[in-house]
C-alpha cells in the first residue's frame, strides 16, 4: 500500500508500507518507507504519528539517464550501470533484474550479440516515463502544477487511469521479449 501527500510549497512526500508477508494482518504499528526531497516534513502530514526514530536513511541525487551501449567488447552493462532514473515508479531494481533475465537467457543460447538491441529500447522507454512522471510529482512550473491536479486527484482513481498506473508501477506496462 503506498500514498503520496502534498504539503504547502509544492512539497510532497511518499509513504510505502513494507510488508513482510501479504498474508499476515496489518500490524498496530506498521513500518513504512518514506522517500522525499523535502526532509524533516513526515510531521506535517495530517493523522501521521512517528513512534520512534528511522530505522535506516540515507541521501540520494535523482538523474535520467541511460548508456549509450550496453555492450563495450566482453563487456555487458545492465541495472544500475546500464540506466538510472528517479524512484518514482520504483522500477530501477525490476528493471535489472529484468535485464538480467534476459541476458542469463541469451547467454544460454549463445546470443548475447542481441543484448543490447533487446534490452536498450525498452530500458529507454521506462526512463524516459518515469522522467516524465517525476516532472508531473516534482515539476513547479503552472503546467506541471495544473497537470499534477487534475491527473494524480482526479484521472488517476479513474478505471481509464488506475489500470495503467498499477501497470506502470508493476513494471507489467511491456512485455519482455527475448
Ligand atoms: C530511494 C530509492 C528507492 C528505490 N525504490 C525502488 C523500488 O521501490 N523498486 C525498484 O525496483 N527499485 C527501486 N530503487 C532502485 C534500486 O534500488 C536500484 O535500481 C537497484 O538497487 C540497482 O541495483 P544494481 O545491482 O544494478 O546496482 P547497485 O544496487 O548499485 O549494486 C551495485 C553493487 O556493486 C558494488 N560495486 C560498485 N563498484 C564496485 C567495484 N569496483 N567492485 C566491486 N563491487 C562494486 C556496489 O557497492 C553495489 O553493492 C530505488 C532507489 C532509490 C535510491
Amino acid at each position: 500500500m503506498g500514498h503520496v501527500f502534498f504539503l504547502d510549497g509544492d512539497r510532497f512526500v511518499f509513504f510505502i508500507r513494507v510488508i513482510d508477508d501479504i498474508n499476515e494482518p496489518p500490524k498496530k504499528n506498521p513500518i513504512w518507507r518514506i522517500i522525499s526531497p523535502h526532509k524533516d516534513c513526515i510531521g506535517e502530514v495530517e493523522g501521521v504519528k512517528p513512534v520512534g526514530d528511522p530505522i535506516w536513511q540515507s541521501d540520494f541525487q535523482v538523474s535520467h539517464r541511460i548508456n549509450q551501449h550496453f555492450q563495450v567488447g566482453n563487456v555487458f552493462f545492465a541495472g544500475d550501470a546500464a540506466h538510472i532514473h528517479s524512484p518514482i515508479g520504483a522500477r530501477g531494481m525490476n528493471l535489472g533484474l529484468e535485464d538480467a533475465f534476459v541476458f542469463s537467457r541469451l547467454v544460454r543460447s549463445g546470443q548475447m550479440a542481441r543484448y543490447e538491441a533487446l534490452r536498450k529500447s525498452v530500458d529507454e522507454g521506462i526512463v524516459k516515463k518515469i522522467e516524465l512522471l517525476s516532472r508531473t510529482v516534482m515539476g513547479r512550473t503552472t503546467l506541471a502544477r495544473l497537470v499534477r491536479f487534475v491527473l494524480l486527484q482526479w484521472l488517476m482513481p479513474t478505471p481509464l487511469f488506475r489500470p495503467q498506473f498499477i501497470k506502470t508501477v508493476t513494471g507489467l506496462d511491456h512485455p519482455v521479449r527475448i
